[in-house]
């Protein structure tokens, strides 16, 4: 066993292993091994596990739910932590709605609706987990992080920093200060958020997650393993429609597939491997741009063992 290791498991935290898949813990059950990989429930946790990462000079990345990375066959170099911060409570007072990073958005909807609130319905939507929506603006049915967040508790490896508004996050449509390109961390932490809402009908608002839940289920094909919605969509259209429109939807490489029912969902059918996921993003990117001239941008974050070359060839100028 690693000093690593030793010491992660001294620090209390969970599930601590070598080399493990990431396979296992993205939505679209792709990646390639980490060197160290240990699982956080607590703040101290997450900044007991920066620090052993720190002073091993190792790279280390918070992942929630993995489900808007595309982690490399080559897997990730130094320490991967997985936020599970899930404490969730209702503020009355305010009144707001107070969870741990590590909260999946589906639960927030369904507890803030089952609490008698409105304002988080549009969490249904979003398989991710708090922390990493706070990061991605995450957002769905006309709402989205950057207009429900009262305030959000970041920290360094070292706990410094405190609550930020949405201000601090500079919120656009699928962006934040925090969201890097993938070669630059910030190496900044979510620990927790608190969302705006207000008092309503306990089954009004059940009904109104339901119906929302019935209609993902309709519309996008959110049983199979995917990251959701591939590029952003470019201002005044959308990136499935182009897609679509060059002769793509349904397109198949390797054991990916770009998917016949939304064309900005790439499936993996069940062997695909990251590099597969990769040539058809690229393969969306060229043909989309050489057909309309609108060069689409990847919603998705490529995280990993890509070269620079990967990267320049699919991310945004
Ligand atoms: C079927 C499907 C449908 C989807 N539909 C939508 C949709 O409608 N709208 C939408 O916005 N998104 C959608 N997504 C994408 C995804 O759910 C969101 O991007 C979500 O915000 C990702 O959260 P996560 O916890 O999985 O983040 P991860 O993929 O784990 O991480 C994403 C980024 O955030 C960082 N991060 C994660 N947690 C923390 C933390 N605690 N502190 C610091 N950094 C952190 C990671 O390092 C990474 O850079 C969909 C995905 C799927 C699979």
């Amino acid at each position: 066993m690693s000093e690593v290791t030793e010491e992660l498991r001294a620090a209390g935290l969970r599930r601590v292993a070598e080399a493990e898949p990431m396979s296992r813990h993205t939505s679209w059950r792709i990646g390639g091994p980490a060197d160290y990989f240990a699982v956080a429930e607590t703040e101290q946790e997450l900044l007991a596990a920066a620090r052993i990462a720190r002073e091993h000079r190792l790279p280390w990345l918070v992942l929630g739910g993995g489900n808007n990375v595309l982690v490399a066959d080559a897997g990730i170099e130094g320490l991967v932590i997985l936020n599970r911060l899930r404490h969730i409570s209702v503020e009355p007072d305010v009144p707001q709605l107070v969870c741990g990073a590590g909260v999946f958005f589906a639960r927030a909807a369904q507890f803030s609706a089952r609490a008698g609130y409105t304002g988080m319905e549009w969490g249904i939507a979003i398989p991710g987990t708090v922390g990493g929506g706070v990061v991605n603006n995450a957002g769905a049915h006309w709402s989205d992080v950057g207009r429900s967040l009262l305030s959000a508790d970041i920290v360094d490896a070292d706990g410094k920093l405190g609550r930020v508004a949405p201000e601090d996050l500079a919120y656009r449509y699928r962006q934040s200060t925090l969201k890097t390109p993938h070669t630059a961390q910030t190496h900044l932490m979510v620990t927790s958020a608190r969302f705006r809402i207000e008092p309503d009908e306990a089954a009004a608002a059940l009904a109104r997650v339901e119906d929302l839940r019935r209609h993902r289920l309709a519309t996008q094909p959110v049983k199979e393993a995917s990251a959701g919605s591939t590029f952003k969509n470019p201002p005044g259209d959308h990136a499935g429609a182009l897609i679509d429109r060059v002769g793509l939807k349904g397109t198949r490489l390797g054991g990916a597939c770009i998917s016949p029912l939304h064309a900005n969902f790439i499936l993996n059918e069940g062997t695909a491997t990251a590099a597969d996921v990769y040539a058809l993003i690229k393969l969306a990117r060229e043909r989309v741009a050489a057909v309309t001239g609108v060069t689409l941008e990847p919603e998705v974050q490529f995280v990993g063992r890509w070269t620079r070359e990967d990267l320049a060839a699919v991310e945004a100028a």
